[in-house]
């Protein structure tokens, strides 16, 4: 059934070990279900493009729709395959950044990737060595980095929301420690390390004693950040269509 797909086909002719192209026969991989926008009312300007990135960059093993006419969210709901992303989220940013030019779009991709995250994980059953949420923040990292012109201007936007976010916690309560994502200012200082990874000469200004990495992190941050791009892209490899 796989085979009958033109995709399928032409990866599998690239494949010269018997093994190899018989565990590949296994995988439900080939298709591809896509991702697209839902709405009733009309379309959000910011998330087609983005949407249209995503279908052009990965496959997916069952239709995901992503809707923006919702109350709740960010969100991926593994029942229905939808990933919500409502208006009010645009809201929320412009509020944190107290600006009407708030990096919203930057923001929204960010938040799109890290949920795109959560769909693989969940559709292709991949192997889980750490938190999700960590894992999905390090996905967002890399497919910004790797694959997006001002990938790290965007990741860096998304670690500011995150600094920001942070300065509303005047003391910490339990659910933030035993909450499934790390606190917003690890995943501010873990964004802005993935980036000074990903070109420490060109990002050589996030190391600062100004909420910026310590020498200390930013030496561990190259490595950091080559072990977690070579990981999710070697995960990701055979549902990456470029
Ligand atoms: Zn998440």
């Amino acid at each position: 059934m796989l085979l009958a797909c033109s995709i399928g086909a032409a990866a599998l002719a690239d494949v010269t070990d018997d093994n190899k192209a018989e565990a590949l026969h296994e995988l439900p991989i080939l298709v591809d279900a896509g991702i697209s926008t839902h709405h009733i009312h009309g379309p959000d300007p910011i998330l087609e493009t983005q949407v249209d990135f995503v279908a052009e960059l990965l496959r997916f093993a069952k239709p995901v729709r992503v809707m923006h006419e919702v109350e709740e969210g960010p969100l991926y709901d593994p029942e229905t395959q939808e990933i919500w992303m409502p208006g009010s989220f645009a809201d929320n940013i412009e509020a944190y950044f107290d600006d009407e030019d708030a990096p919203v779009a930057d923001i929204y991709f960010h938040t799109l990737m890290h949920e795109i995250g959560h769909v693989l994980f969940e559709q292709y059953d991949l192997p889980m060595l750490a938190r999700e949420e960590d894992a999905a923040d390090a996905l967002a990292s890399v497919l910004l980095l790797e694959y997006v012109d001002d990938g790290a201007r965007m990741a860096l936007n998304a670690a500011e929301m995150f600094g920001l976010e942070s300065e509303e916690y005047e003391w910490f309560d339990q659910s933030d420690f035993w909450s499934e994502h790390s606190l917003e200012i690890q995943r501010y200082y873990t964004t802005l390390c993935h980036v000074y990874g990903s070109d420490s000469k060109a990002h050589k200004n996030l190391v600062n004693d100004d909420y910026g990495l310590s020498q200390t992190r930013a030496e561990a941050c190259e490595v950091e950040y080559e072990r977690i791009r070579d990981g999710w892209l070697g995960v990701l490899e055979p549902y990456l269509k470029r």
